[in-house]
């Protein structure tokens, strides 16, 4: 059995999320229970009741530029039609990258083993405690997420250029300190410019899940870039507050 063990909800209001992710789950109480928890995190959720169902689904999604694709499976092994195993070794097959949560009874070292083989990126051993189970699914998508950020030399908007490599930031062409969490923010906003961030998703991508402090660290980061980035920091032209929601870059 899973135990109930939801994650707390967010009092402030959450942005639906780019992120959209597959369950594949024949138990129905499992898989409503997923998707509720995966839904209170702002993520788009679809589901399969089997292998093939989800294969079909992931076929649609990449033949179709209207439907986004899918950024995070969450995998049941056994399952009618096509189990997952199958899946897995058939999608990477394919050459299909998308991260791949595996969620099984089998509890042993070769099953674990044999799944991670198959291309799987993480597996949880039923049962398991929702808590945990976000959390994989957070770090999941936030190393694809940082690992499809532009490899390039140099982030440029307007003036400001960012050099990824190099952690070093210019502002009209002037050298400007920033600390390691003031970099990642605004590598963050720049990698991804005029979309809303809240202070939520905001803690996630720099601080990680396990952060413990409250989402007005955010405000307190933000308000120090705004000192080192605006002409005015009383008139932001870069980090602008987008209110009842967020931030975003320019
Ligand atoms: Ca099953």
């Amino acid at each position: 059995m899973l135990s109930v063990d939801l994650p707390q909800s967010n009092s402030s209001p959450q942005l639906s999320s780019t992120n959209r992710i597959l369950v594949v789950e024949d138990e129905e109480l499992i898989r409503q229970m997923l998707v509720l928890s995966l839904e209170e995190e702002g993520y788009e959720v679809v589901t399969a009741p089997d292998g093939r169902t989800a294969l079909s689904l992931l076929q649609e999604a990449e033949g179709n530029d209207k439907i986004f694709p899918f950024n995070l499976i969450v995998l049941d092994l056994m399952l009618p039609q096509l189990n997952g195993l199958d899946l897995c070794r058939l999608l990477r097959y394919q050459g299909n990258l998308v991260p791949i949560l595996i969620l099984s009874a089998k509890a042993s070292e070769t099953d674990r083993v044999l799944g991670l083989e198959v291309g799987a990126d993480d597996y949880l051993t039923k049962p398991f405690s929702m808590r945990e189970f976000i959390a994989r699914c957070r770090a999941l998508l936030r190393r694809q997420r940082f690992s499809s950020l532009p490899q390039t030399p140099v982030l440029q908007l307007r003036d400001i250029n960012l050099y990824p490599q190099e952690c070093r930031v210019t502002v009209r062409g002037e050298e400007v300190n920033l600390s390691p969490k003031e970099f990642k923010l605004l590598e963050l906003f720049m990698g991804y410019p005029r979309r809303v961030w809240s202070r939520e998703q905001l803690i996630d991508q720099v601080w990680g899940p396990d952060f413990l402090g409250d989402t007005k660290t955010v405000d307190v980061h933000i308000r120090w870039l705004r000192e080192k980035l605006e002409k005015d920091p009383s008139q932001p032209e870069y980090l602008i507050t987008v209110r009842g929601f967020g931030y975003r870059f320019g």
